[in-house]
C-alpha cells in the first residue's frame, strides 16, 4: 500500500456484487470487510431495491445501478422472477459503471477482480466481457447445491411436482434428506427456479468459488463437490467470525431487547426468529404466540414488518391479550441485533426459520436449534441441524399452541435439549478451531486473498 495525497493507495480493488436479500447482504458485506482489513479497496455495485446502508460501511465505495425493477414486480414478493429481472436488466448498467472504473484515471481505478453472490450471475458474464477475473461467493451450503441438483433432475425427468405417496421416503442419493426437504419453490411459474438455479449451478468463466460454509460441517459433500470443480473452491464460513463488529442489516437493529437480555437468567431464553423473508399466516402468528406464553420461558420474539402475509402492522397481527398477559416474561422487535442476541449469556435456543446465515450464526455460538423451515434452503438445512449435526428438533406439524409449548421445553429445559445444547458447544468449538489461525476456514482465507493478488 502506498500514499499520494494523503490518500491511501490500495494496490488491488475489488468490485463486489451483493444479491439484494438481507441473507445475501450479509455474506458479501462480511467478505468486503475481510478484504478490506486485508488491504483491498472495495466498491459495492448494488442494485436500488434493498440497497446497502453505506453509512456502517465508511472504507467501502457504494455504487447504486438502476435495476429497473417495476413495483408490481417488487410488491409480489416473487424471487425468482426479481432476480431474473435483476441479471436481466442489471447486466448492461454492471458492464459500463466497471468500464468506466477501468478507464478511470484514479489510483484505485484499476479492478483486479469481481466477486459476485451466485444468484447474480450476470456480473460474471460482465467480468468476462471486460477481461477482468471474476469469483463467484455461494452463500449457502453444499448440501443444497447438491439438492438443487437432484431437484432439476427431478424436474427434467417429468417427476415434478412430486407425488404425495413418496413425500416421506428417504432420497438414496441424499442422506438424510426425504422429498418433502427438497428445495422447491413456492413462487409461479416454476420454469422461473428452474432457470434461475441452472444459471447458478455452472462456473463458467470464474476462477474461484467461495462458500460460506465450513469444512468440520460439511466436510464428505465438500470433497465431493472439489471433484467435480474445475476451479478451487475456498470454504471460509462462517464469515461473520471473520468480521464481528459488523452490522449490515437493510432493516434498523432495535437494542433495547440488550439491557432486557442482560436482567435474564444464564441460559433460560428462547430467542425466536423467521428471518427477512419467510411469512405466516394470522393464524400461525397465534399458535406461536400462544405456545410461547404456555410454555413459561422468558422469549425474544423477532415479528418483522410482513411476517404475517396482507399485514405490516405488528401490534394488530398479536392475538389479543397476549402482550397483557405475557408482560415482562417476553419481549417483541421488529428486528434484532441477532449475531449479539446469540453470543448472549441468557440465550439457550434458537426458534429459527433455518436460513443458512441464521443456523450458522447459531452454530457458531453453541445454540441449539428449533426448526421451523418454510421454503427453499431451509428444509434442507433444518434436516442436517437434527439428523447430521444433531442440534436441533425440527417442528413438523401445523403450528399448535400446545405442541409448541412441549418443544419449547424439549428444547430449553429437557434432557433431550440439554444433550442437544452439549452437542451444539461442541460444535461451536469445532467451528472456532477452523475459524483460528491453522484453521480450515482460516487457511482458505489465506489461499483465497493469495489467489486475488496473483490477477
Ligand atoms: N437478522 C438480523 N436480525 C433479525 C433477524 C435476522 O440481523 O431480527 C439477520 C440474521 O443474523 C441473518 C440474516 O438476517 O444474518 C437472515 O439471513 P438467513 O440466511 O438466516 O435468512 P433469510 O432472511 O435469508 O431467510
Amino acid at each position: 500500500m502506498g500514499s499520494e495525497g494523503g490518500e491511501v493507495i490500495r494496490p488491488h480493488h475489488l468490485v463486489l456484487v451483493p444479491c439484494p436479500y438481507q441473507g445475501h447482504i450479509n455474506p458479501m458485506l462480511q467478505l468486503g470487510t475481510i478484504l478490506h482489513s486485508r488491504g483491498f479497496s472495495i466498491s459495492i455495485i448494488h442494485t436500488q431495491f434493498n440497497a446497502p446502508c453505506p453509512r456502517n460501511h465508511p472504507d467501502f465505495r457504494f455504487i447504486p445501478i438502476p435495476d429497473g425493477l417495476p413495483d408490481s414486480l417488487i410488491s409480489s414478493g416473487n424471487i425468482p422472477a426479481i432476480l431474473l429481472a435483476v441479471n436481466a436488466n442489471c447486466h448492461t448498467p454492471l458492464k459500463d459503471r466497471v468500464a468506466r472504473m477501468m478507464q478511470s484515471e484514479k489510483p484505485n481505478g484499476k479492478v483486479s477482480c469481481i466477486i459476485y453472490d451466485e444468484l447474480i450471475y450476470s456480473a460474471e458474464s460482465v467480468a468476462n466481457s471486460l477481461g477482468i477475473p471474476s469469483i463467484m461467493l455461494r452463500t449457502n451450503t453444499v448440501s443444497t447445491f447438491l439438492a438443487r441438483d437432484l431437484i432439476l433432475r427431478l424436474i427434467d425427468q417429468g417427476q415434478t411436482p412430486l407425488q404425495d405417496s413418496i413425500m416421506e421416503e428417504p432420497v438414496p442419493e441424499h442422506y438424510p434428506l426425504r422429498y418433502k426437504d427438497l428445495p422447491t419453490t413456492i413462487f409461479k411459474p416454476v420454469s422461473n427456479f428452474v432457470e434461475m438455479v441452472e444459471n447458478l449451478r455452472l462456473v463458467r468463466t470464474s476462477s474461484a468459488v467461495i462458500w460460506n460454509t465450513l469444512d468440520c460441517l460439511e466436510n464428505s459433500l465438500l470433497d465431493q463437490v472439489k471433484q467435480q470443480c474445475q476451479v478451487p473452491i475456498f470454504t471460509v464460513g462462517p464469515m461473520h467470525k471473520f468480521a464481528p463488529q459488523l452490522s449490515t442489516s437493510l432493516l434498523k437493529e432495535d437494542y433495547s431487547c440488550i439491557p432486557w437480555l442482560d436482567k435474564q437468567a444464564e441460559k433460560s431464553v428462547i430467542y425466536v426468529s423467521l428471518g427477512s423473508l419467510a411469512c405466516i399466516s394470522q393464524h400461525e402468528l397465534a399458535e406461536m404466540a400462544w405456545g410461547l406464553t404456555k410454555s413459561n420461558l422468558p422469549f425474544l420474539w423477532v415479528v418483522r414488518p410482513g411476517l404475517v402475509r396482507g399485514t405490516r402492522n405488528i401490534q394488530e397481527s398479536l392475538p389479543d391479550g397476549f402482550k397483557e398477559g405475557v408482560g415482562e416474561r417476553g419481549r417483541i422487535v421488529q428486528w434484532a441485533p441477532q449475531k449479539e442476541i446469540l453470543a448472549h449469556k441468557a440465550v439457550a435456543g434458537f426458534w429459527s426459520h433455518c436460513g443458512w446465515n441464521s443456523t450458522v450464526e447459531s452454530i457458531a455460538e453453541g445454540v441449539p436449534l428449533i426448526c421451523r423451515p418454510n421454503f427453499a434452503d431451509q428444509k434442507v438445512t433444518a434436516r442436517y441441524v437434527t439428523h447430521v449435526w444433531k442440534v436441533g428438533m425440527q417442528l413438523e406439524e401445523e403450528l399448535e399452541r400446545e405442541q409448541v409449548a412441549a418443544a419449547l421445553r424439549r428444547l430449553m429445559v429437557e434432557k433431550e435439549g440439554i444433550e442437544m445444547r452439549k452437542r451444539a458447544m461442541e460444535l461451536k468449538a469445532r467451528v472456532e478451531i477452523g475459524t483460528r489461525k491453522g484453521g480450515s476456514s482460516f487457511n482458505d482465507l489465506d489461499k483465497l486473498i493469495k489467489t486475488i493478488r496473483s490477477f
